[in-house]
């Protein structure tokens, strides 16, 4: 009888640890974002946290694959993403044709637009009154003497307001590029920058979260936020574009967004 029950108990623990072995082999999606960017990722406690996170989450999930979040600058993911560091690059991020040359996108998952904070008591009503003066096209000629644009480095907020004026930029001169969102809304609650362009989600965010901030009207530029993929993992994009539209189809998408952006 002893004997059966040994033989019966080591029977027990190999099976067990032959199924934890092969858990252990789930592969791992490695996601790559910056989490200073709410509400699409941002820090809860010691966790990443966000739509962007719970999208990713849930790609996981239907990829078979375990997620594991890595919080670095915006501006080294699109080459960690080309380097096979991080599988995915999930960070609110704007299909640009530029960042086409160095990664794949997936399909988009949701729409941005560069809104503009400004301090509460600002003279300034929308981003039009940062230009002197407009040619007969309707292009801006030049910009009001001082202004200081506060944008995060690399962002499409960066590249269109360091263009010229003439392309609605506001001349490399007038712009100053800070890490993340927080620290350029730092640098505009303390007056060192005159406005800070910045996606309206985390706007919204950061303007909720501090006093004497304001929203501008208007939209500067509309946006398409997208997956970023290495060009050369395509099996990778078609299972992720395949994810993407069944969490679309069958409401998870909405739902995540609902969750972190209530539409009432
Ligand atoms: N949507 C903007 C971009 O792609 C900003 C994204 C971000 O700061 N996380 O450049």
């Amino acid at each position: 009888m002893k004997k059966f029950a040994l033989i019966f108990l080591s029977l027990m623990l190999i099976v067990i640890s032959l199924a934890s072995c092969t858990k252990k082999e789930e592969k791992t999606l490695i996601m790559a974002t910056n989490a200073a960017f709410p509400p699409y990722e941002f820090m809860d406690g010691d966790k990443i946290v966000g739509i962007d996170a719970e999208i990713a989450e849930k790609i996981a999930e239907k990829l078979g694959m375990k997620l594991e979040i890595i919080d670095t600058e915006f501006n080294s993911i699109i080459s960690g993403v080309q380097t096979g560091k991080y599988d995915i690059g999930v960070a609110g991020m704007t299909v640009t044709e530029a960042r086409l040359k160095n990664v794949n996108f997936s399909d988009s998952y949701a729409t941005g637009i560069q809104a503009v904070i400004v301090k509460e008591d600002s003279t300034y009503t929308s981003y039009e009154d940062f230009y002197t003066g407009f040619d007969d096209d309707g292009n801006p000629t030049g910009v009001v003497e001082g202004i200081k644009i506060g944008v995060q480095e690399t962002t499409t907020g960066d590249i269109y307001a360091s263009s010229d004026p003439v392309d609605w930029g506001f001349g490399e001169e007038n712009v100053v590029r800070f890490k993340n969102g927080a620290e350029a809304v730092q640098a505009l609650l303390t007056d060192k920058v005159t406005c800070v362009i910045i996606d309206n989600e985390p706007a919204k965010s950061f303007v909720g979260a501090n006093e004497g901030l304001k929203i501008l009207d208007g939209a500067y530029t509309e946006e398409d936020y997208a997956i970023a993929i290495s060009k050369e993992k395509t099996e990778l994009l078609a299972d992720i574009n395949k994810a993407l539209a069944e969490l679309k189809a069958d409401g998870t998408l909405d739902e995540i967004i609902e969750k972190y952006i209530p539409s009432k």
